[in-house]
């Protein structure tokens, strides 16, 4: 049984002297004895806090049924954070690009709908305005992460950022761009692990699971992993959400589509409302356990750890 499992038996992970040299130019997103966690208000919800958060929803607005109906399933199930993209980055010119403002309106009617937080992504810095009036959170994908004028038009935005970890990028050049942010004026910053290229092509992506424990060591912004563009299937979404949360993450980003096999975009790794439920049910014993560890850690931290 989960419950059984022993807590104390989980080792911190320990600051390895190479990553101080590694990262400490970037001081502002850096773990410092002033500053050794933040958290990510938005509304009433606290990122980077004791809560997990799920934010989850389609990868792209299609429709305002589409949009509501998944709204309206991910709330009952948990979720705190409605995902969907207006703006689409695709990997074919010729795939679906998104409603824009269309999209964004959809999105603003779902938040007055449900009380969801909106996150959504921003593509270029012209972008940043507009979407800043729908928005709760500012998400920067996979393919912006070293889009400095984006990276820099973000700094008086008013809105927190999701910054996704580019999909060829180390961990030093995600924090690079979490300092680009943070000198621009915005320290209200979400680090997002979503998997990167390997070799390996059964998956989508490779979900680099050491880089939330590693990330919650060197730094003190909130991390979350999306398991939805790592596992690139929906079967492995569940397993992949399991494994963030024990290893500390803050939180999930998650595709969750009423009809998947109809969906405009990333289909085959989007959850049904029913599959989303059922993750969010096997996830409360991990929770559980996550949470034994939190109220451990002063002693966790004396038996060994620096972070
Ligand atoms: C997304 O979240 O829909 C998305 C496009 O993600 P990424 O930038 O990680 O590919
Ligand atoms: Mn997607």
């Amino acid at each position: 049984m989960i419950a059984q499992l022993r807590v104390s038996r989980i080792a911190p992970a320990a600051m390895n002297p190479q990553w101080n040299g590694q990262f400490s130019c970037f001081d502002l997103v850096v773990k410092t004895s002033k500053c050794s966690r933040s958290v990510v208000r938005v509304r009433d919800i606290e990122i980077g806090g004791n809560d997990f958060i799920v934010m989850a929803g389609p990868c792209a607005v299609e429709s305002e049924r589409q949009l509501l109906q998944t709204a309206e399933a991910v709330a009952e199930a948990g979720a705190r954070i409605l995902r969907g993209g207006a703006y689409k980055p695709r990997s074919s010119p010729y795939s679906f690009q998104g409603l824009g403002v269309a999209g964004l309106k959809i999105l603003r009617k779902a938040r007055e709908a449900t009380g969801l937080a909106i996150v959504t992504e921003v593509m270029c810095k012209e972008d940043v305005d507009l979407i800043a009036d729908y928005a709760d959170i500012m998400q920067v994908g996979t393919r912006s992460m070293e889009n400095y004028s984006l990276l820099e038009a973000l700094g008086p935005c008013g809105r927190p950022v999701l910054l996704k970890r580019g999909m060829t990028a180390t961990l030093e050049d995600l924090l690079r761009s979490a300092q680009v942010i943070a000198m621009a004026g915005n320290p209200e910053i979400i680090l997002c692990e979503r998997g990167i290229r390997t070799f390996e092509t059964a998956t989508r992506n490779t979900l680099d699971i050491a880089a939330v424990p590693l990330l919650k060591t060197v730094s003190h912004l909130p991390v979350i992993v999306d398991p939805s563009h790592a596992a690139g299937v929906a079967c492995l979404v569940p397993v992949l959400a399991r494994a963030a949360a024990v290893v500390g993450a803050d939180g999930l980003l998650v595709e969750v589509h009423p009809h998947p096999e109809q969906a405009l975009s990333d289909g085959e790794q989007s959850l049904t409302f029913r599959e989303f439920r059922d993750m969010m049910d096997d996830l409360q014993p991990y929770l559980a356990l996550r949470e034994e560890a939190r109220q451990l850690r002063p002693q966790l931290l004396a038996a060994g750890g620096a972070n």
